[in-house]
């Protein structure tokens, strides 16, 4: 009998992995299963708050993203049986399968740091990591003609650690398109705060371009911490 392979969620993860064995295994039945059927492009969120990319670009559905032949089902997974093999679902299925892949991601916490999510969440305090707090973040600087713009990297593990230095990237070429960001460090113009530490799992590169513009970084403790085993490691020769 064909093996039941079932992987748990339809993210990057779950659909590359699908579809890779729908090719390698023709015999297999492949099931995915996801709560929803909005497959987001994460790296694309980096675009959305600078008008780079619309949310509708960024986003398909779930289906539209596996192989013919890969089974896709929608539903809330409730409880895995390991010892049985099976899986049931939120809306009342069970599935046996053969092998299991576990592919259900991370979910943003945002309310794990003090105060990040008090009054201003959504409306002057942002996160670009999910479509919501990416949109939100693109309708508040449409209307931002100045000021002093903070990118705070919370404390570890964030996905895609890099994406902060881009950010900071993006938002300086943006503001310098939008002529507020024309004196370096100015204070009225879109200066920007990153806490570095984030740099140890990048490229070097990249941060030696970010020190080539006019990007103020801010430490933290552990940053000045982290900026020692950054030059120890990159700098040392
Ligand atoms: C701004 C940003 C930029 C990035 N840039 C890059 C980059 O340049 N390069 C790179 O390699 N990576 C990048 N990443 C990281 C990359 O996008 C993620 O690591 C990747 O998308 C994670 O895929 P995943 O399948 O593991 O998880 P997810 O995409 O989170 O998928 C998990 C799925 O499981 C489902 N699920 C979870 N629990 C349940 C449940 N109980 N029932 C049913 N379904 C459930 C969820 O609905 C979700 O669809 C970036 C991320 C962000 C946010």
């Amino acid at each position: 009998m064909a093996p039941h392979i079932v992987i748990l969620g339809a993210g990057t993860g779950g659909t590359l992995t699908a579809n890779r064995l729908r090719k390698e295994l023709p015999e297999a039945h492949v099931t995915v299963v996801d709560q929803d059927d909005v497959h987001v492009y994460q790296p694309g969120l980096l675009f959305v708050p600078f008008g780079l990319a619309r949310p509708e670009d960024i986003v398909r559905p779930r289906g539209a993203q596996l192989h013919r032949g890969v089974e896709y089902h929608q539903s809330e997974i409730d409880l895995v049986d390991v010892e049985q093999r099976r899986v049931f679902l939120a809306d009342g299925m069970m599935l046996n399968y053969d092998v299991l892949v576990v592919a259900t991601g991370c979910r943003l916490v945002p309310e794990e740091t003090e105060g990040l999510i008090g009054r201003g969440w959504t409306r002057n305090t942002f996160t670009f990591y999910d479509l919501n707090g990416a949109t939100a973040l693109a309708r508040a600087l449409e209307g931002f003609d100045g000021g002093r713009l903070v990118v705070n990297v919370v404390d570890m593990p964030i996905k895609c650690p890099v994406a902060p230095l881009e950010f900071c990237l993006l938002a300086d070429w943006y503001f310098a398109e939008r002529g507020i960001r024309d004196e370096p460090f100015d204070e009225v113009s879109g200066e920007i705060f990153i806490l570095v530490w984030v740099v140890f799992v990048t490229d070097n590169r990249i941060w030696l371009t970010v020190c080539k513009r006019p990007v103020r970084t801010a430490s933290i403790f552990t940053s000045r911490m982290s900026a020692v085993m950054f030059w120890k490691r990159y700098c040392r020769c």
